[in-house]
This record gives structure tokens, C-alpha cells and sequence, in this order.
């Protein structure tokens, strides 16, 4: 009997999701690191892995992350040299899209002044543009960040997208690479981060990134926590390059209760909210690669570990 073994310190519903795998995977054994068996395991799905996760599983050939990032397995020294997948799912596209749009109509419409007007009982209308004045720009052209270009478009604003490699979506003016990201910033109102988490962005929301923005620019991030220094967020905020932060990721997780973001005036916390995948379409993604994995076949949603996502 095959065996799959589930492996996650962050995994908040791994009772679920070895239910719905026995469900789908009648004839596989379903264990975790540790238990009887599992040193046969030839896969591991894994969510925040301790790092003694490997050596209690030797025999693992497929290694499938339960969501779309995979930092947390390409960046596990302890890795083995194996195939790693993904999930790549529509509607967890749909959910952060919602998010950003959400956000991006916020700032533009002026739902964020307004709020704040309330509370000190100001009557007062904010700035009403049409959204095409609006410049968006959206970090990250992936199976998330290509569908809120897409739909932001489809909303009215001025969208441009940044990738590594050139890409071509229509309605978006599109930059590549270390030497269109200047160009790509220079006029954008509302910055929306939607990379993975490699060593070429770690630390990109910086003091020198907000510098090229519109003063007063916008900030609505959902790739990960350490893309952003928090320092250089608060003393943007501080100096009004920045004017709000929407934010939905965190180095540390839950955002501890001390932290400043919780408390500033022109910051939006939200705990790791902007999409949930589905679980069942999630484990009905690795059962597909499970089968495919023992039937010699081509594996689905691959990453290229040399790119780090
Ligand atoms: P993806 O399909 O792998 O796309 C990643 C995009 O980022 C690609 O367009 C890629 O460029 C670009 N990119 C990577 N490194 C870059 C660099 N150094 N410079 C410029 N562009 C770079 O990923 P995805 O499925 O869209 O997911 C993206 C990220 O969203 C995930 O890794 C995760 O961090 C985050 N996420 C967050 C949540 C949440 O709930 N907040 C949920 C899901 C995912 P190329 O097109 O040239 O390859």
C-alpha cells in the first residue's frame, strides 16, 4: 500500500485534511512523520514543516505543498531532491482578486478618509476620480496577480504588472525584470504585491521602492510577511510617501499584539484572510499528482526549484 504523509507545524486542519485524502485515496496509507509506517512514505504534503521532517522520511519522491507558495519548502535546507507541486486554484484567484479589489477601491473612492472622518464626526467628501486617473500596479503576474490585473482593468483603473520574465496581457502595460521596475513604479497610486517569497524579494517593500511612488501612494500587500520592511512601512507612513497600508501578511504570524502596525491610523491589518482555498479541491489536486506519481506519469503544477517558486 502506498504511503502519504502529512507534515505541517502551521497546518491548523490536518485532521481534515487526512480525512478528505482517506476519502479520496482509499488505497493509500495516510500517516504523519513519526508514526508506523511512515519511513515508507513516497510522498510528503507538507505547510510549515519542522526541519526534522526529512530524516523521519527518507523515501519520499513527490513533495506537494497544500497552497500556491512554496517558500517554505524551496528555502528547507532539509529539503530532499525530489519534484515539488503546488496548488493552483481558480477560485483562491478569485478570493485574493475580491481582496484587492476591495482595496483599491477604498483608497481611490476615499472609503478609508471617509471612515476616519466618522469617528471625528467630520462631514466632509473626499476626492471622487474617475478610476482610469488611477494607476495601479500590480507586483507579480502569476496565476493570482494576472487575474487582478485583469479584473482591475476590467474595473476602469490604469493597470501596468511587474514579472521577472517579459509577459503580455491585454489592457496592461507590462515591465520585467530589475530594469523595467523603475519605469513600473513611476506614476503608480495603489501597489499591489502578489510575489513569492524567493531571495531576489525578500525585503523588496522598501524605503528605496516607496520612494519611486506617487507621494501619498497606496500599499495593499498579500504575498508574504518578509517582503516587507516594516520599519521602512512606518517611516514612509510617517513622511506621507505612503498615505495607507492594507496588509494581509506577516513575518510572525499572528501579527504579535504589540506590534505598531495594529495600532496606526493609516494601516489596515487583516490576518491572513484574503484567500482560504476550498480544502477539497486542494487534496483533490495531490491525489491527482498521487496517482500520476505511481502510474509513471507526468507530475502537475511543478515548481522550478532553481527560481525559488
Ligand atoms: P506564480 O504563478 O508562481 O507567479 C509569480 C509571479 O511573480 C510571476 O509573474 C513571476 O514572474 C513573478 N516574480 C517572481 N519573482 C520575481 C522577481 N524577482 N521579480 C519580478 N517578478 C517576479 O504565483 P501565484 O500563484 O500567482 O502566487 C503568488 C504568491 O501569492 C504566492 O507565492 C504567495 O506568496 C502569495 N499568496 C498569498 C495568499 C494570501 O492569502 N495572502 C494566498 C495565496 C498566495 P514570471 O511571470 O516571470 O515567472
Amino acid at each position: 500500500m502506498p504511503t502519504l504523509a502529512v507534515a505541517g507545524a502551521y497546518l491548523h486542519n490536518k485532521t481534515v485534511v487526512e480525512e478528505l485524502l482517506r476519502r479520496r485515496l482509499p488505497d493509500w496509507s495516510i500517516v504523519r512523520p513519526g508514526d508506523a509506517g511512515a519511513r515508507e512514505a513516497c510522498v510528503a504534503v507538507c505547510w510549515g514543516q519542522p526541519h526534522d521532517t526529512w530524516q523521519q522520511l527518507p523515501d519520499v519522491r513527490m513533495v506537494h505543498s497544500i497552497g500556491a507558495g512554496v517558500d517554505g519548502l524551496v528555502r528547507d535546507p532539509g529539503l530532499p531532491d525530489v519534484p515539488i507541486c503546488r496548488v493552483i486554484d481558480q477560485a483562491q484567484a478569485q478570493r485574493l482578486t475580491e481582496y484587492v479589489l476591495w482595496g483599491t477601491l477604498t483608497y481611490h473612492r476615499g472609503f478609508d478618509i471617509a471612515a476616519r472622518n466618522q469617528r471625528a464626526l467630520l462631514w466632509q467628501r473626499p476626492a471622487n476620480r474617475a478610476a482610469s486617473e488611477v494607476v495601479v500596479g500590480v507586483m507579480g503576474l502569476g496565476e493570482i496577480g494576472a487575474h487582478m490585473a485583469k479584473t482591475l482593468a476590467a474595473h476602469g483603473y490604469s493597470v501596468r504588472g511587474w514579472s521577472r520574465s517579459a509577459r503580455s496581457l491585454e489592457g496592461i502595460e507590462t515591465f520585467a525584470g530589475a530594469e523595467g521596475l523603475g519605469a513600473f513604479l513611476d506614476g503608480v497610486e495603489v501597489l499591489i504585491c502578489v510575489l513569492p517569497l524567493t531571495d531576489e524579494t525578500e525585503g523588496i517593500l522598501s524605503r528605496d521602492l516607496f520612494n519611486r511612488l506617487t507621494p501619498g501612494a497606496k500599499l495593499i500587500h498579500v504575498g508574504r510577511g518578509p517582503h516587507f520592511v516594516e520599519a521602512d512601512v512606518l517611516e514612509a507612513l510617517e513622511s506621507g510617501q505612503l498615505g495607507g497600508v492594507l496588509v494581509d501578511v506577516f513575518p510572525v504570524e499572528p501579527l504579535p499584539a504589540d506590534n505598531a502596525l495594529w495600532r496606526h491610523p493609516l494601516v489596515m491589518v487583516t490576518p491572513h484572510m484574503a484567500a482560504v482555498m476550498p480544502m477539497p479541491d486542494v487534496v483533490s489536486q495531490i491525489a491527482e499528482n498521487c496517482e500520476r506519481l505511481l502510474a509513471g506519469e507526468p507530475l502537475l503544477r511543478t515548481v522550478e526549484r532553481a527560481s525559488g517558486y
